[in-house]
């Protein structure tokens, strides 16, 4: 009795859907759960439009759709609830956007079941707005203020394990110097979302900035620099705020090397060194130097002494004798005493060398240098003035007392023998004799003995003469 007619729907145009398991509608639209996806039917502009993987979705085979008091979409499945934020849906059914903003809930969540796939209507918004889910395994409901709510509380994020090479690290521990790798493992059990939280970290005294992780629960740094480092972590639900973070402080040890203090001490090593080897060499140096001071010394005592004496007869020679003349000179002013000079020249020494050899001669000097040498007191002084020619200093002696002396030398001589050298050979000399008491001064002293032994070579030799 009654006329109808079936037209069906080809949706072959949309993803080739076949199975729709449920229809519901809803601010003028017709919202169809299929194995495809969500078709979606704008009953005024007789259009058509499906959801599915491609504008994010989790998967593409729904079995029911309801709508929560806030205006949220929900599609129920196999595998869980998914909740598709209201602009975000009218967004991509006016063009506006490609992309829905999904949330799926599983048992993660707090579910009894994720299969949402009932008969009948398995979901249905009550009074208060919440969603009521008819599951495989009992009933759950879903207020969506608490989503909100919760949404908007950062989680809170926990550093559960540190790890350098395997070992478990302690917080604020040193690590040595040889340590490859560290490893943080973190987690920041939310209840909702728990697979869509962001984590961030940073490692204070390596990275400027914080570093995204995305969903990642881990970092890892390898070979880091001897540093103090803190390990920071926080986490946020997606969009939301992030939460405070968590921290782990610890230090990279530096190898011995790296380490200022050893640089210090060594440095310090090799210049204490340094030092004892300067010291060593100074001291070497100066070892040398003394020795050679002394070296030096005594070659210069040597030549002075050279400087001064006669190598013939080893009585000093004219320049110690004139030294030793301004010595007596000045001491006898000093004292108010009186010095006498005698000069003595051998008689015709010049027929010595002629007739004998010379080296007679030198014996001659040798022989009579000797006999003064015993004749003079202590305190005189005798030297050879020239070639056959001494001076004595008669000191504290007057001129009286100098002339007495003096023939006393010269009888000496004529009697010392000379045989040994030649036979019959006779010595004799003469002698001339001056005081300080009447010529006070080197030179007038000088003068006047020699004026005297003039005389006495005058009145026939072998004889003394004196200036008054
Ligand atoms: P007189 O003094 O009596 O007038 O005669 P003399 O022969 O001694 O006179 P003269 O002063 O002319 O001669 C001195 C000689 O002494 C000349 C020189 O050859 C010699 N004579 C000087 N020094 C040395 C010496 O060291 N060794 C030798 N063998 N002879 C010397
Ligand atoms: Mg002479
Ligand atoms: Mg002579």
């Amino acid at each position: 009795a009654f006329d109808y007619q079936i037209t069906p729907v080809d949706l072959t145009e949309l993803n080739n859907a076949e199975l729709a398991f449920h229809i519901t509608e809803h601010s003028g639209y017709l919202w169809m759960a299929t194995d495809r996806g969500l078709v979606v039917h704008d009953m005024k502009k007789n259009s058509w439009q499906i959801f599915n993987r491609d504008q994010g979705l989790p998967f593409d085979n729904f079995m029911s759709v309801a709508f929560d008091g806030n205006g949220n979409l929900w599609l129920g499945s196999n595998r869980g609830p998914v909740m598709i934020e209201h602009d975000s849906f009218t967004k991509a059914l006016n063009g506006q956007a490609n992309k829905l903003n999904v949330e799926r809930f599983s048992e993660v969540d707090g579910l009894e079941s994720a299969q949402i796939n009932s008969g009948g209507p398995s979901m249905l918004q009550a009074r208060d707005g919440s969603i009521w889910l008819a599951t495989s395994n009992g009933v759950s409901e879903v207020n969506p203020k608490t989503i909100t709510e919760i949404g908007n509380l950062p989680p809170e994020v926990n550093i559960e394990s540190v790890k350098a090479d395997g070992k478990t690290v302690i917080f604020g521990e040193k690590l040595s110097a040889e340590t490859d790798r560290i490893v943080f493992e973190f987690v920041a059990p939310g209840y909702l979302m728990a697979e869509q939280i962001d984590y961030q970290v940073r490692l204070v005294g390596f990275d400027e900035n914080w570093v995204n992780k995305n969903s990642l629960n881990s970092a890892e740094y390898t070979t880091l620099p001897a540093n103090d480092y803190i390990f920071q972590v926080r986490a946020r639900y997606p969009g939301g705020q992030w939460s405070q973070p968590d921290y782990f402080a610890f230090r990279q040890s530096a190898h011995i090397w790296m380490q200022a203090w050893f640089w210090i001490v060594a440095s310090l090593a090799v210049a204490l060194l340094a030092l004892v080897g300067v010291k060593a060499r100074l001291n070497q140096h100066n070892q040398t130097r003394l020795r050679l001071e002394k070296m030096v010394k005594e070659k210069t005592a040597d030549l002075e002494t050279m400087a001064r004496q006669d190598p013939l007869t080893n009585l000093g020679n004219r320049r110690a004798f004139d030294e030793r003349l301004q010595h007596e000179l000045s001491r006898c002013r000093r004292d108010g005493t009186y010095l006498s000079l005698a000069i003595l020249d051998v008689d015709y020494f010049k027929d010595v060398n002629d007739h004998y050899l010379h080296t007679v001669g030198d014996k001659v000097l040798v022989r009579i240098a000797e006999v003064l040498r015993d004749e003079i007191r202590d305190i005189d002084y005798v030297a050879r003035w020239g070639g056959e020619e001494f001076a004595v200093l008669i000191t504290n002696s007057e001129l009286e007392v100098a002339k007495e002396a003096s023939e006393r030398m010269r009888e000496r001589i004529a009697a010392t023998p000379f045989d040994d050298l030649v036979e019959d050979m006779k010595i004799t000399v003469s002698i001339g004799v001056a005081s300080s008491f009447h010529y006070a001064d080197h030179a007038g002293l000088l003068v006047a003995a020699d004026q005297a032994l003039y005389q006495a070579k005058s009145a026939g030799r072998n004889r003394m003469e004196s200036k008054p």
